[in-house]
């Protein structure tokens, strides 16, 4: 399937996916349902989950689960499909102390991550397009309708004046690297992330925080970007225990998920 018809498809069917898939207030949702909601947002690549596995649409296929019992390091170490959906995002232009040990997205699959945006560097150099932010040029994966989201993103907030302080200059999108500190993949690796002015950042680790011990929570950035990003299928680093205010990643399966379970940050 083409880059552009991957491109389109990824923004119409998450479009569908949030109106659709399930009644608001939902208690809880199956791992079942997460699973479709996860193919729905990845309709380029994924074809369905079924057997244990996802099965991806060029006939590849990966298990969903590892079957190893992990405490939360472990599952942020070295997560699977499972592992990567088991905390609901909440979503909205509310800001929200996290819980211990919270943090809904940062625990991936870097397989599947791989999957979906390449396993080099250079497989996910070469599907990064321009996108205008602030009179700059940020390179971000067009795979997943990735950049068509950041560019949306872009429109929304260049409109309000007085964000501009906070958004630019952007600290970074694509950048092969793990996460500071750990063994897993970042999301700037494959090109689906951007850090905002790293000027108002606030990062648990500055905070003197420890994995799994962070005293104190704090955020500069006003809501109403958070809640731009968010509406586009970003998720946000200032939602986590191990919180990373500067950082927004392109998870369109979370945003879903949480909308379908009834989740707000706004409760
Ligand atoms: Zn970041």
């Amino acid at each position: 399937m083409s880059r552009s018809i991957e491109r389109a498809l990824a923004s119409l069917t998450f479009a569908v996916s949030l109106a659709v898939a399930f009644p608001a207030g939902a208690a809880e949702l199956t791992f079942a349902q997460k699973l479709d909601l996860l193919v729905a947002a990845y309709p380029g690549s994924l074809a369905k989950a079924e057997g244990g596995r996802i099965h991806f649409r060029d006939g590849d296929s990966m298990p969903l689960d590892d079957g190893k019992a992990k405490d939360h390091a472990e599952k942020l170490a070295n997560g699977d499909i499972e592992d990567s959906l088991s905390q609901i995002y909440p979503a909205g232009p509310c800001e929200r102390k996290p819980d211990v040990n919270f943090d809904p997205g940062r625990i991936r699959s870097d397989a599947l991550m791989m999957r979906l945006y390449g396993k080099s560097a250079g497989v996910v150099e070469a599907s990064l397009v321009p996108v205008q932010w602030f009179g700059k040029t940020l390179r971000v994966t067009s795979r997943q309708g990735a950049a068509a989201a950041l560019e949306k993103v872009y429109a929304e907030l260049q409109a309000i004046p007085e964000l501009k302080a906070f958004l630019s200059p952007s600290a970074g999108t694509f950048n092969w690297r793990k996460v500071s500190g750990a063994s897993n993949m970042s999301v700037h690796s494959f090109g689906a992330a951007i850090d905002i002015n790293t000027k108002y950042a606030d990062y648990w680790v500055w905070s003197g925080g420890k994995p799994g011990r962070v005293a104190k929570y704090s955020n500069k950035y006003p809501m109403k970007i958070v809640d731009a990003f968010e509406r586009h299928g970003f998720i946000w680093g200032g939602r986590w225990y191990h919180y990373d205010t500067m950082h927004f990643e392109y998870r369109p399966e979370l945003i879903a998920i949480g909308k379908a379970a009834g989740v707000s940050a706004c409760r």
